[in-house]
């Protein structure tokens, strides 16, 4: 099946206005001759508006939001609701990053809110999973993802299955600088496949699109990019630079 070839940057808690004006000019630049490559960046709240501004006539170049609240409106301090990340030019939300589940304790119940919002906003979701490493050194990492997986998709349809990303994120290779090698990344993608069919469909296996997350970089994207089931990635530390970040576009 040819499925959409993906690149997306998560900044993170990182970099001014300023440098994020300067990062976006140069992306837009650097990634000119891979306009069939889906880009999608996740700048920082404050630099949204102005990223998605710079971003409007790029062709295949998409911004997104790193989180969103689960609730929809009010007396909710600090939060940010889909709905003002839409009106700001946002297309994309992040949805189960492990610094989320982890940091800040985000449970299946809050992921599963956060991207019924999303979809009824008209936003798409990449919706991230992976296991920690003592997960992996005493193989329950297979189950992990499962539950993962079956826990949070579990309530939407196929329909709606279609404006959702994955990216399986290895917690042990997140800003560690260790990348799952490409057998592991193939061998969990394929496996993520056979789970989707098991809850939705064969076809709906065929066309998810699944992105490799974890220390991804210009040297290791493209070893990544050839397994079959990968589809792309989403890069941390590698999309805070320009040339990096666009090596990686070029990898497929
Ligand atoms: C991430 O945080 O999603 C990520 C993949 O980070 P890094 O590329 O820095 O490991």
């Amino acid at each position: 099946m040819n499925r959409k070839k993906i690149v997306a940057g998560n900044w993170k808690m990182n970099s001014t206005l300023d440098d994020a004006i300067d990062l976006v000019a140069s992306m837009k630049l650097k990634s000119k001759n891979f306009q069939e490559i889906e880009k999608i960046i996740f700048p920082p709240f404050p630099f949204l508006k102005t990223v998605a501004d710079n971003l409007i006539t790029e062709t295949n170049f998409f911004v997104g939001a790193q989180n969103c609240s689960e609730h929809l409106k009010g007396a909710y301090t600090g939060e940010v609701s889909v709905e003002m990340l839409s009106s700001v030019g946002c297309q994309y939300i992040l949805v189960g990053h492990s610094e989320r589940r982890h940091f800040f304790n985000e449970n299946d119940g809050q992921l599963i809110l956060k991207i019924q919002h999303a979809l009824n906003n008209n936003l798409k979701v990449i919706f991230c999973f992976g296991e920690q490493l003592e997960e992996r050194k005493n193989a329950t990492h297979f189950e992990t993802v499962k539950q993962q997986l079956e826990n949070v998709l579990k309530v939407f349809s196929e329909q709606q299955l279609d404006k959702i990303y994955l990216a399986y994120e290895p917690v042990w290779a997140i800003g560690t600088g260790e990348t799952a090698t490409p057998e592991q990344a193939q061998e969990m993608h394929a496996y993520v496949r056979r789970i989707i069919t098991h809850l939705f469909s064969n076809e709906a296996a065929g066309k998810i699109p699944i992105l490799y997350g974890g220390s991804c970089n210009a040297q290791n994207a493209a070893e990544l990019f050839a397994c079959a089931d990968v589809d792309g990635g989403l890069i941390g530390g590698a999309s805070l630079k320009a040339d990096d970040f666009c090596k990686i576009i070029s990898s497929f």
